[in-house]
């Protein structure tokens, strides 16, 4: 194969993700991210360019995949960046994979997936919706390019009304910028429609932090020494101590069990219910 390829193909030790490939058809991410960690092992990550050849090449990878793989889109790009609404990529793949009947997993900070719904609600598919903050000049910041909060809520809104099962991921948690007011933002999804939560601290590399330290110079000047002396390596990246984190993501899942949504950590080393990335609500969809 050689446009799907293993997730997390590195085995990361505290990756409990089921078994799945990975889908980008796109190289790069516009919607610059201070913490995104994609950007430390893809040149030129802020310009995005469609992948060659691609839908022939993922006719040629479908016909050795079998009926039961899983496959996300996107884990190391946005598969909806601006550049989609004009070229459809994206969706040419959701057609392809639909037609072998494949699991699939979206994972977007855009609300241009609603366009899909058609699709996604006809397969064996969820989307996983990335909202770190409700906090509209705190994204703004964090993550410059992407949709605001209130759009991407409103995409969950709108694809829970679609019947396409939607799970949001609340991640990362950066202690000091958006580690408060879980119970509004919990309700607030619940509210919406998400039926999973999927969170996970922010794991420091060299590039996000750099651009975090530029854009929050006081925050992350506090942080440097849980991050850098009495935090652990894992991987290829830097985590707060274990107590700190687990001691962030409890009033999350305290806040989703009160609201009846399931919730799960992600490479923590924590609880996952359902699944760690919300891929369970993919295969709940096909018994519907
Ligand atoms: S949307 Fe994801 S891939 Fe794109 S910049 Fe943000 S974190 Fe990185």
């Amino acid at each position: 194969m050689n446009l799907l390829s293993p997730f997390d193909p590195w085995k990361s030790q505290l990756c409990t993700c089921p078994s799945k490939l990975s889908l980008n058809p796109y190289t790069g991410c516009s919607h610059g991210c201070l913490y995104c960690y994609a950007s430390s092992y893809i040149p030129r990550f802020s310009e995005v360019r469609p992948k060659v050849g691609l839908h022939s090449r993922l006719a040629r990878d479908l016909r050795v995949v079998t009926g039961d793989t899983f496959v996300s889109l996107a884990s190391s790009s946005d598969p909806y960046p601006p550049q989609e609404e004009r070229l459809g990529l994206t969706r040419g793949c959701l057609v392809q994979l639909s037609e072998r009947d494949l699991l699939v997993q979206v994972v977007t900070k855009s609300d241009l997936v609603v366009r899909d719904a058609d699709i996604l609600s006809d397969m064996g598919a969820t989307v996983a919706i990335t909202i770190t903050t409700l906090d509209e000049e705190l994204a703004g910041r964090l993550e410059p390019h992407a949709p605001s909060p209130s759009r991407r809520l409103a995409a969950v809104r709108s694809l829970v009304r679609s019947s396409v099962p939607v799970s949001v991921r609340v991640d990362p948690i950066i202690p000091g910028l958006n580690d408060r007011g879980a119970r509004d933002l919990i309700s607030t999804l619940k509210e919406a429609g998400a039926a999973h939560v999927t969170s996970s601290t922010y794991k420091a590399r060299p590039d996000s932090w750099r651009r975090l330290t530029y854009e929050f110079p006081e925050e992350m000047g506090r942080l440097c020494r849980l991050y850098f002396e009495l935090g652990q390596k894992v991987g290829g990246s830097r985590y707060l101590p274990q107590p700190i984190r687990a001691g962030l993501l409890q009033p999350i899942a305290e806040a989703c069990h009160q609201a009846g949504i399931t919730f799960s950590s992600c490479r923590e080393g924590l609880t996952v219910e359902g699944s760690c990335d919300g891929s369970h609500l993919a295969r709940s969809s096909t018994a519907r």
